[in-house]
């Protein structure tokens, strides 16, 4: 798509959507443009937000030292418009929250990442997907636009198709880099009470790759994501939404959803505890034993494990030699070339395997890269926990796998990538166009500044 340049503009009370604006959100957005406007500083600033954030935590990450903008109070629903499905919200709504004053009204989001208090800004800037995502992308590719208050406190209305289109394409994935997603629109689905999951069982790679293949193809499921236990052991659940359920569960305390996909034919939950069946972890629960969840499983979900590991970082945390937890994205073409090295190399398992349609050739990726793409559909392969064995640095290791097999990794874990390499990735060129629009003197960072030096202590 062309993009044109984008030009600054006035805070506009009014989208071009015609969808209102809540007063109170008004009030928020003028006091961070005016902190904003005043700053003199060229120091680095980084987000304070009311939720644990959803990063691998490291020890030594620089955003612990970083002066603070306050959003914390970004965390409300605006609208919601039951007749055009439309959301409008702010940035720290979490996932949970949303689902909670969405459903009643029969709509969901249309990407409903699978921990509850992932927050809709960190999805579109963490690049988050789901079971859904092999018909939609990603959450970004379900949104409408997005309101950006940038570095020196002017407020942008982006979209698509507006003259903001290219920043509107370049928040997906900046990790914060771009400027502060301040507001969201977004599209919703109708969605029923229950879901209504089927677990196949596969012995073999190619067997797999032919039904995620069939069912993508035919669209005959609504969610579809997957267990891979092994490379011999593969679940693939699919499944859809449904009026009513013979019985339900839920895999919140006792029960490990993961496992469950390798012992079940089928399964029923109430729509909530679908979206939120690996809030315990998803293939790294916590606690991991029965006792243990016994005792304290109900108060330990993701949130208050990703909470205690931020702030017991310097006691529990090793950057030197960090578990390995990453999602890696490969072309469906190459996923038994990268299993069948996997098995050797990391064999780690299980993975959490989700397919993903390619919807749009995202902007912040370079032209080189979409070149050597030829799959429409992508599958996120995420690993969790894994112990680092011997002096391999096991992350590298993934980073010079996945250029050869033409996937990435996202950035929300360790990353050792050269800065030369990292650009040939990442695409600097669109990235400095719309930073010299929303951060001439880079105070939230570049994109290698961030994930790679500063996360690392840098
Ligand atoms: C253990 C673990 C499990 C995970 N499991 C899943 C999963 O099941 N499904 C899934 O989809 N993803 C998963 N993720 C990845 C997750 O979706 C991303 O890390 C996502 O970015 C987290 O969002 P958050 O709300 O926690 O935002 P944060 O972690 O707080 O922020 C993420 C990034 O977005 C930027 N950002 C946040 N808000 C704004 C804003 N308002 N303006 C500008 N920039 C902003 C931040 O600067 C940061 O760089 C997992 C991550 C971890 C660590």
């Amino acid at each position: 798509m062309e993009h044109t340049t984008p030009t600054k503009e006035p805070f506009r009370p009014n989208t071009p959507q015609g969808l209102g604006q809540d007063a109170s959100h008004v009030r928020k957005v003028a006091r961070v443009a005016e902190q904003l406007g005043k700053r003199r500083s060229t120091a680095p600033l980084s987000r304070q937000k009311r939720g644990v954030s959803h990063q691998v935590p490291k020890v030594r990450d620089k955003k612990h030292s970083d002066e603070k903008v306050n959003l914390l109070d970004f965390d409300q629903v605006i609208e919601i418009d039951v007749e055009r499905r439309i959301c409008i919200a702010e940035p720290g709504v979490p996932f949970c929250k949303l689902v909670d004053q969405t459903l009643p009204l029969g709509l969901v989001p249309i990407v409903v990442p699978e921990l509850k208090t992932i927050t809709i800004g960190g999805a579109v800037a963490g690049c988050s997907i789901e079971s859904m995502s092999f018909q939609h992308g990603g959450f970004h590719d379900t949104c409408l636009e997005y309101e950006i208050i940038t570095a020196s406190g002017d407020v942008l209305t982006c979209t698509p198709d507006n003259e903001h289109s290219l920043i509107f394409q370049m928040m997906h994935g900046s990790f914060g880099t771009v400027g502060i997603l301040s507001r969201l629109v977004f599209r919703l689905v109708p969605a029923k009470p229950y879901v209504h999951l089927r677990h196949e069982k596969h012995t073999s790679i190619d067997s797999y790759l032919e039904s995620i293949w069939s069912h993508y193809e035919r669209r005959d499921v609504e969610f579809m994501d997957g267990i891979i236990h092994s490379n011999t052991q593969l679940s693939l659940c699919v499944g859809e939404f449904v009026d009513s359920a013979p019985y339900t569960n839920r895999y919140d305390w006792l029960k490990v959803y993961y496992q469950s996909t390798a012992k079940r034919h089928e399964d029923y939950f109430k729509t909530p505890h679908y979206f939120f069946r690996y809030d315990q972890g998803v293939t790294n629960v916590h606690p991991k034993s029965f006792l243990g969840r016994l005792l304290l499983g109900k108060f330990l979900g993701s949130t208050e494990i990703l909470k205690l590991a931020e702030k017991l970082r310097w006691w529990v945390l090793n950057d030197d030699r960090p578990d390995v937890t990453v999602d890696t994205f490969l072309p469906f073409s190459k996923l038994k070339e990268f299993l069948l090295w996997y098995a050797e190399d990391f064999d780690h398992f299980p993975l959490w395997c989700v397919p993903y349609r390619r919807v749009h050739d995202y902007e912040w990726l370079t032209d080189s890269f979409w070149k050597g793409m030829d799959d429409e559909l992508m599958i996120d392969i995420a690993i969790y926990g894994m112990k680092q064995r011997g002096e391999t640095n096991y992350y590298r290791l993934m980073e010079k796998k996945l250029q050869e097999l033409n996937g990435i990794k996202t950035l929300i874990s360790y990353n050792y990538y050269p800065e030369d390499e990292f650009w040939q990735i990442f695409n600097r060129p669109n990235f400095e166009a719309v930073k010299a629009i929303t951060d001439p003197n880079n105070i939230f960072r570049n994109l290698y500044e961030k994930t790679c030096q500063a996360a690392m202590g840098q």
